[in-house]
């Protein structure tokens, strides 16, 4: 570095001088040592040549000490190209007494290079080029290196973080669409846990909730509260005729109807089967539950339309009120359905209100439900029989087995009256298996003693025609008995047969290949035609009473005998009209070609013996001899 003390000094005073000249060399001395020993590179250029430059500077640029004096500025730019362009720019700042910082690439002796920070300024802004240039060079590879890795760790964790947050976002979301998910089951079990499956409606069990809800509400207003029983009439014969899946439908169907009838505060439900209770909150007394009803009746009662049949059902409605009629849900649930069971029996399709008198006849129900139980054992049941007769020769042909129920206080009990009750509690199967024995046994006797009253006709009723193996049954008791298949036949229902099932065939056609005879009974109540009965292995038709009873006066029953009587004939089969009460009604069945008849006029149903004693002189001559 190149100051010029010399002349400074010639100007002063010898004393002042030498204070000076003290003064300045301390001041030469502190620059040299700060110069020597600055950690950062310092040079200073004059006419773009290296004229001094500190250990530091040398030592970055990998010059040995003191070489680097005297060296063309270029070298330390990594082309000539370079230090021109660096020139261009730095030049005209310098020039105007500005300090330059900028970073840049500098070239090492041994061809490598390294970043650095520079700043360079004119020592005399006046005289940029004469003056010369002060460079002040940072090595700021590490730094920048740092910088760099700070940055890729910053990055890093940018994407570190962001990767995180996603995976975050997403298990959040499933867990939302999990939460969602389980909270739609939830919803769903509890619909189900108090819904009806079938026709959604509330099921029991919201329904007892509601009315404890009403009732609550009822005691707290000193108000009312209404129990609508609801059970439609031969739903069970449309079921059994036409399928389930149109009776699922009808069901459906009602209960879209239910709903229509509703008032804001009630609750309708299904209790199962085709039976529905509706609750009317809102402090409805027996006024509000006579409209109701009088609605229901109205309104359930129109045609359905379902797939293809137009179908009627009406329902019986049994009502009871909070409090009049009981203080709890269960008691006035029972008393509803004991209402509506007096509705039943008083000629359905109509309402009635749970009474003192309902109530006496459900206790003897129940009474005779329990009594029922230990009928068979007990020995109460008993057979009689009614014959059927030629009508063209009025021979007395065969005979109908007819179950009789001798009570021990209450006298003679008619099967229209217990067969329902066994048929709902499952009685009817041990029931229905002691009248087939019984009959076979009676059958059995009777041959014995030579009394040949030609073949047995025993009812079956829809559930033991639908038990397991029934042929098999049937043909162990025969066996059991020692009688021939022929000596029995065996009486089903329209409705039964109807019943749109493989079964239905199937079991037809074991009990055929055992040699039994089927009739099939109360024809014409159902919806069969006679075409349907060609699929059949069946015998005889017996023609319902309800047909039979105004012939042949009214013309619309006399059509419908004729066409029945002369349609069966051409199928092969026989045809048997019951309930034969007069003169007339013979000689028309006679005209229109009937096989046989059954009634009050020829016999109306007897003990064993009494027929026995009757018609042993003229016994049917058709029936096989016992083995
Ligand atoms: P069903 O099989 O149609 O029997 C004929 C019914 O008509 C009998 O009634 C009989 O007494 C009655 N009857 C016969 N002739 C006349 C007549 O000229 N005029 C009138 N008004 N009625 C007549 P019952 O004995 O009361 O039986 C009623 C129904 O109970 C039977 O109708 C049958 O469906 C059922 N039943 C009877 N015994 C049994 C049985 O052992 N098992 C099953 N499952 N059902 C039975
Ligand atoms: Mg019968
Ligand atoms: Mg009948």
């Amino acid at each position: 570095m190149a100051y010029a003390p010399a002349e400074l000094l010639a100007k002063t005073a010898p004393e002042a001088r030498l204070r000076e000249e003290r003064s300045l060399r301390n001041m030469l001395l502190k620059y040299e040592a700060i110069l020597e020993n600055a950690s950062i590179g310092i040079g200073f250029t004059r006419d773009q040549r290296f004229e001094h430059v500190n250990p530091r500077f040398e030592e970055m640029l990998g010059w040995p000490r003191g070489t680097l004096a005297g060296q063309p500025g270029y070298v330390v730019w990594r082309s000539r190209q370079e230090y021109a362009e660096i020139g261009a720019y730095v030049g005209p700042l310098l020039a105007r007494g500005q300090c330059v910082d900028f970073e840049h690439e500098i070239l090492r002796r041994d061809g490598g290079s390294f970043l650095a920070r520079i700043r360079a300024k004119s020592v005399d802004p006046t005289h940029p080029t004469k003056g010369g240039t002060i460079w002040i060079v940072e090595d700021i590879t590490e730094h920048r290196r740092s910088v760099e890795a700070l940055r890729r760790a910053h990055d890093e964790l940018e994407i570190r973080v962001r990767e995180r947050t996603e995976a975050l976002a997403e298990a959040n979301a499933r867990l939302r669409d999990e939460i969602a998910e389980r909270e739609t089951a939830e919803r769903r079990i509890r619909h189900l846990a108090h819904h009806d499956v079938l026709t959604g409606l509330p099921n029991r069990r919201l329904l007892h909730k509601r009315l404890e809800q009403a009732l609550g509400d009822a005691r707290d207003s000193g108000g009312h509260a209404a129990v609508i029983f609801i059970d439609l009439d031969r739903f069970k014969t449309i079921n059994d005729s036409l399928g389930h899946a149109v009776g699922d439908a009808l069901l459906k169907a009602v209960a879209v109807r239910l709903t229509e009838v509703l008032r804001p505060g009630d609750t309708v439900s299904r209790m199962g089967g085709d039976e529905f209770v509706l609750v009317l909150g809102s402090a409805a007394g027996p006024d509000d539950a006579t409209a109701v009803s009088d609605r229901l009746l109205e309104c359930l009662s129109r045609p359905y339309e379902i797939t293809g049949y137009s179908l009627r059902v009406t329902p019986s409605i049994g009502i009871s009120v909070f409090p009049r009629d009981g203080e709890d849900a269960e008691t006035l649930l029972s008393r509803a359905d004991a209402a509506m069971y007096h509705a039943k029996a008083e000629g359905r399709h109509c309402f009635r209100f749970f009474t003192e008198q309902v109530h006496r006849a459900s206790t003897q129900r129940l009474q005779l439900e329990n009594e029922l139980h230990g009928a068979v054992a007990r020995g109460e049941l008993l057979l009689h029989y009614q014959p059927r007769f030629d009508l063209i020769h009025r021979t007395f042909v065969a005979a109908e087995a007819l179950i009789r129920w001798q009570h021990p206080t209450r006298g003679m009990i008619s099967p229209a009256e217990f067969i329902p009750l066994a048929e709902e509690t499952g009685l009817i199967h041990p029931i229905g298996r002691w009248v087939l024995e019984e009959a076979c046994r009676q059958q059995r006797a009777w041959r014995e003693r030579g009394f040949c009253p030609g073949s047995i006709a025993v009812n079956l009723s829809a559930q033991q025609f639908r038990s397991a193996d029934l042929a098999g049954s049937v043909g162990s008791i025969l066996g059991d008995a020692g009688i021939e298949p022929e000596a029995i036949e065996l009486e089903i229902t329209e409705s039964t047969l109807m019943h749109d099932s493989g079964q239905t065939l199937a079991t037809l056609q074991a009990l055929a290949s055992l040699g039994i005879r089927i009739s099939i009974d109360d024809f014409g109540t159902g919806y069969s035609s006679l075409a349907y009965l060609k699929r059949f292995p069946v015998h005889l038709l017996k023609i319902d009473r309800s047909f039979v009873r105004d012939i042949p006066a009214n013309t619309d029953d006399a059509t419908i005998v004729r066409a029945i009587t002369g349609l069966a004939g051409s199928l092969g089969l026989r045809v048997v009209a019951e309930g034969v009460e007069n003169e007339a009604q013979v000689r028309f069945l006679q005209g229109i070609g009937c096989d046989e008849g059954q009634g009050f006029l020829f016999a109306p149903p007897m003990p064993a013996d009494e027929l026995e004693r009757r018609f042993a002189h003229c016994g049917a001559t058709r029936t096989p001899r016992a083995r």
